[in-house]
């Protein structure tokens, strides 16, 4: 048996911002390593680098041979994982971490992960970038079944299927777990023995494969590969499950093949630019949408400015094809968090002004091109705009790197519903009006493709997750299905794709 020897866990839960919203829609970072002396502090430093995909709580678990250890805290992991305690407070040669940022508050702490769980065998801890599509299905079942759930959080589910699976061996346990789950999910675990990584069977959440010295390393992005000196492998494959122990990386796949459709909202706005995530460099594919933005959107003007810092690359990118000057028209306050982490929407209002100040020297007196990686809420772009206009500007020209966004996700990006996204409910015409901009433009579907380097969109099976811009969702949503009362929550249903 190894037991979890010590479970330390800090932090206050914000207000839930729907008293009724269960369901936790997730951005997350993983990241896991094996078999080297200090883990814990190796897996602080990736996690450290992976801090964009999530600022709300942060958790690392090792095992030490003996037993388990884990912490989780809210905030950061600078703040949570610093010390030169770090290592005495989590011993052990095998560790894996998540840093997490969820958009329902209900029972916060109770859902940081990783989570952990004894099983006959022993110990397993685990950690999941994702989301499940069919989570309140399965909940439903399991706690039916006599489960009972700690958190509210769908990576729980996973582990009661792990513990309630017939098999004997844990990686086919695991296999049994992933068979029943829908989504999007890149996973790592630890048990007494093995590192386990898997990636969803269309690949849509990120997940590497990197080599420290000799050592596996996983993780969400290459950028924490980078952050801990461990060399690139390879990306783990869409329905990839890798199986870490003393005999080495094994591959596994247990799905039937499938064309792969990672999501294209990593290239967009979610990954580091500095990451390479599926071959592609995340900053080369910034900068073609903001070239082939300025092809589409093409406007007179002074100055291109970027909304720093995912709009960055894009502005680079349309400078360069206009040949415009690119100019810091906008500074950001870097001590202050991402915009969306506010949980309410009246904080997240006032973040927009904490994070962004206008540089008049930049824009006042300039016809000003403004460009940002998406637009959502429209919530940052009508402060910037005023911020711009009042700074001096003579014209400002919206422009967005990503096309309209239309539909809402389900696979670990936050992303609300059709009401709250602003080109869902508003017209070109309206939408300008409502930002009070001189001219907006949107990056074309076409375009977007041709800035991945993957040619025109294949519209019988598309090459990318991309339901926000299409409404082309890659797997059924079944919890959608039964909320919407086109699906009995009682059917047993474990096919997990719909087109395959
Ligand atoms: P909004 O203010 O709602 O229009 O959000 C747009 C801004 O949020 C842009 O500056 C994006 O860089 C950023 N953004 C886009 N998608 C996300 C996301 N899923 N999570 C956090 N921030 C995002």
């Amino acid at each position: 048996m190894s037991l979890l020897l010590t479970d330390r866990i800090t932090g206050t839960e914000p207000p839930p911002r729907h008293a009724d919203d269960e369901t936790l829609r997730l951005e997350c970072g993983v990241f896991g390593v094996w078999n080297v002396p200090d883990a814990a502090a190796i897996t602080a430093l990736g996690l450290h680098a992976l801090q964009h995909r999530g600022q709300e709580a942060c958790g690392i678990s090792t095992f030490d041979g003996m037993g388990f250890h884990s912490e989780k805290h809210m905030g950061h992991v600078g703040d949570a994982f610093a010390g030169e305690d770090l290592v005495k407070r989590l011993p052990g040669h095998s560790a894996i971490g998540h840093t997490r940022y969820s958009t329902a508050g209900g029972s916060v702490i109770r859902n940081v992960q990783p989570m952990f769980a004894d099983l006959v065998a022993g110990g397993i801890a685990l950690a999941h970038n994702g989301n499940l599509t069919n989570f309140l299905h399965l909940r439903h079942k399991l706690v039916a079944d006599g489960a009972i759930f700690q958190s509210t959080s769908d990576s729980e589910a996973i582990l009661h299927l792990i513990a309630r699976s017939k098999r004997g061996r844990v990686v086919d346990r695991f296999i049994d777990a992933l068979w029943q789950i829908e989504g999007g999910y890149a996973l790592i675990a630890i048990t007494n023995k093995k590192m386990i990584g898997a990636r969803d069977p269309l690949g849509i959440r990120p997940l590497v494969l990197g080599d420290l010295d000799g050592k596996p390393v996983l993780a969400s992005e290459t950028c924490a590969l980078d952050m801990v000196g461990a060399r690139f492998v390879r990306d783990v494959e869409h329905g990839e499950v890798v199986v870490i122990d003393e005999d080495g990386v094994r591959s596994l796949k247990p799905f039937p093949p499938t064309r792969a459709r990672p999501c294209v909202f990593e290239y967009v706005y979610f990954a580091r630019p500095d990451s390479v995530v599926n071959g592609r460099s995340v900053y080369d594919v910034r900068k073609r949408m903001g070239a082939r933005l300025a092809q589409e959107t093409a406007v007179n003007a002074d100055v291109i400015v970027p909304v720093p810092d995912s709009g960055v690359p894009a502005a680079l990118g349309y400078a360069h094809e206009s040949g415009i000057p690119f100019e810091m028209g906008i500074i950001r306050n870097h001590y202050v968090g991402r915009t969306f982490i506010q949980p309410t929407q009246g904080v997240r209002e006032f973040g927009v002004k904490m994070k962004h100040s206008p540089n008049r020297a930049a824009l006042a007196g300039k016809r000003v091109v403004l460009i940002d990686d998406s637009i959502v809420r429209g919530t940052t772009s009508v402060k910037i705009v005023r911020m711009v206009r009042a700074a001096g500007a003579r014209e400002v020209h919206l422009r967005s790197a990503s096309p309209p966004i239309l539909w809402p996700d389900f696979y670990g990006i936050d992303m609300p519903d059709r009401d709250k996204l602003l080109a869902a409910q508003k017209s070109l015409e309206e939408m300008t009006a409502f930002l009070e901009v001189d001219s907006l433009g949107f990056l074309s579907v076409d375009g977007l493709y041709w800035a991945m380097g993957a040619g025109q969109r294949d519209p019988a099976q598309p090459q990318f997750t991309d339901h926000y811009f299409t409404g082309d969702y890659p797997t059924r949503l079944l919890d959608r299905e039964i909320a919407e009362g086109r699906n009995d929550p009682t059917e047993r249903q474990l096919s997990f794709l719909v087109s395959a």
